[in-house]
């Protein structure tokens, strides 16, 4: 029987990328994410045979397909920058953290879509993202752009269904780009996760939006804030104010099959014990 629900957690790559896949083997995961490069810096040495033949023989021990693996991109990149010289900046950036993972066989980049920083309107913000991924998409041939949700926090952008959407449409390479759907950012934007019936809605307005063949992959966590609170804060999953049954919901809910979901919560002692539960709840599969 082949597992459809791929479940692991945002783990360290310390010491070097090659050393993600062990501590996910570690958890018990069969996906995982991470960063390829320090996430607060702008520079990064370039990856090496050595640490690129190690990662793809330590994946393998740890029995995770590359498809269940979601690289995150720098926190520093803004691929919406209302100034063109740092626009430059993220872009040249974001171009090289595409590479990485062209280099590593991984065909995810998970990134949040950018901020217009209260310097130019939403509209033009959007439209720069859209551009931002059609460079990048046109400089690899295997990476799909996997845009997030964010909480909208701040100027932060792709808070609504709506503004995913809106980038998605000016992408001209509709088959590389999808959405990641973090679900403390979707209920601190305003989506109601807190029991089935809402999680049903909730998710439809998903479908009904930006469609469900675009979600590539989750963030799993719980929101240490209210909804609609705008703030971004991760919670153990059951801790916070979206409860279990959003979690109960996404293990069973049809367009999580064959994705990575990944844990972000705050408290790795237990992402073993989470990972566990959240298996747990996947009901019986024909
Ligand atoms: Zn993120
Ligand atoms: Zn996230």
């Amino acid at each position: 029987m082949t597992v459809s629900r791929w479940i692991g957690a945002h783990v360290s790559a310390a010491g070097g990328v090659q050393n993600a896949p062990l501590n996910a083997l570690e958890l018990g995961a069969n996906a995982f994410a991470l960063f390829t490069k320090n996430q607060r810096r702008w520079q990064a040495a370039p990856l090496t045979t050595l640490q690129i033949d190690a990662f793809n023989s330590n994946c393998l021990k740890a029995n995770v397909a590359p498809e269940a693996i979601l690289p995150h991109d720098s926190y520093l990149i803004n691929l919406g920058h209302p100034d063109p010289i740092q626009l430059d900046k993220s872009r040249q950036a974001f171009f090289d953290e595409m590479t990485r993972c062209e280099q590593l066989g991984l065909t995810l980049l998970n990134f949040h879509p950018g901020s217009h920083l209260r310097k130019i309107p939403i509209d033009d913000c959007l439209a720069l993202i859209s551009d931002s991924i059609n460079m990048a998409l046109d400089r690899s041939s295997t990476v799909t752009a996997v845009i997030e949700n964010t909480a909208g926090q701040g100027s932060n952008l792709g808070h609504s269904f709506e503004q995913l959407a809106q980038i998605i449409d000016k992408v001209e390479d509709k088959s590389r780009v999808g959405i990641c759907i973090d679900t403390c950012h979707m209920f601190a934007a305003g989506y109601d996760l807190t029991s089935e019936q809402a999680c049903q809605a909730s998710f439809k307005q998903f479908d009904d939006i930006v469609g469900d063949k675009y979600l590539k992959a989750m963030h799993l966590n719980d929101s240490k804030t209210p909804l609609n609170s705008r703030v971004d804060r991760h919670d153990s999953l059951g801790e916070g104010y979206i409860g279990k049954a959003a979690f109960e919901f996404i293990m069973n809910h049809d367009a999580t099959k064959n994705i990575p979901m990944v844990l972000e919560t705050t408290n790795s002692e237990i992402w073993s014990q989470e990972i566990s539960w959240l298996r747990s709840l996947t009901r019986e599969e024909e």
